[in-house]
């Protein structure tokens, strides 16, 4: 084929047969309709550093700042335990998960954690922790920092579903941070599944989970199917027995 001839194939390609052959979806608006409703104005936060927690959005719901963890019970609805100082919480051995006395849907959520120092344990059992979403959907928190375990435990796996893209763990005793997008699955009036979950999970700003679907809730050992009411829960931090930290926890409301 000439040369001249292949440029003008090639052109045509690019220009019409997408054009042709490509829907467009559809758009309520007109291009740069000037009616549209500007975005809102929100003052964005301000990035942590190892040695200062970071600030929440202006939008944002806080759920801890560092000075009390009055958001948050036991499961059991009594007064969380965990210990707070210096400004961050403390996993207390045996003191039971906690979790947000608010209910959420779906949500961006922002959390920071530090792994305790010096490591200890070995695979699951060294600085394990999680962070549920919905109540029920377990981003997993562990030291996988030169730590081996199965794949889908690993830190920012979508425990036993999906382990995370590429492990961006930070050492033991640094603070990390987990970036989420939580959008909760979808029933019909009968409780029949309309659509799964969906998790986007940034870990120390790396994308590890790309809009994954979720099989279901988590669980150690099987992958149990949804139930209705899986769409909305507090959000939770697991008691594993390892003195994980946290700070500077904020959450934004998704609309749906
Ligand atoms: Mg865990």
């Amino acid at each position: 084929m000439k040369n001249s001839l292949r440029v003008r194939l090639g052109l045509l390609a690019t220009l019409v047969l997408p054009m042709a052959c490509l829907g467009q979806a559809p758009m309520k608006w007109k291009i740069h309709d000037e009616s549209r409703p500007a975005p809102p104005v929100v003052t964005p936060g301000m990035a942590s550093t190892q040695n200062a927690a970071g600030t929440a959005p202006s939008d944002a719901i806080v759920l801890f700042d560092g000075k009390d963890l009055s958001k948050w019970e036991h499961e059991n609805k009594s007064a969380a335990k965990w210990k707070v100082q210096n400004g961050f919480a403390e996993v207390v051995e045996k003191t039971g998960n906690i979790q947000t006395k608010q209910i959420f849907g779906d949500v961006q959520l922002h959390v920071e954690f530090a792994e305790p120092l010096p490591a200890e344990g070995e695979s699951q059992d060294r600085g394990n922790s999680g962070v549920f979403l919905a109540n029920v959907y377990e981003v997993q928190v562990l030291d996988s920092y030169q730590n081996k375990t199965y794949a889908d435990g690993s830190a920012a796996s979508l425990y036993g579903q999906y382990p995370p893209q590429v492990n961006a763990s930070r050492p033991p005793g640094q603070w990390q941070s987990y970036d989420v997008v939580f959008h909760g699955p979808r029933f019909d009036p009968a409780g029949k599944l309309l659509r799964p979950a969906r998790v986007t999970v940034i870990h120390n700003g790396v994308l590890v989970q790309d809009n994954v679907e979720l099989t279901g809730p988590t669980a150690h050992g099987s992958r149990p199917p949804y139930k209705p009411g899986m769409d909305r829960g507090p959000l939770g931090l697991q008691d594993h027995g390892h003195p994980v930290r946290y700070r500077n926890i904020w959450v934004r409301e998704l609309a749906d």
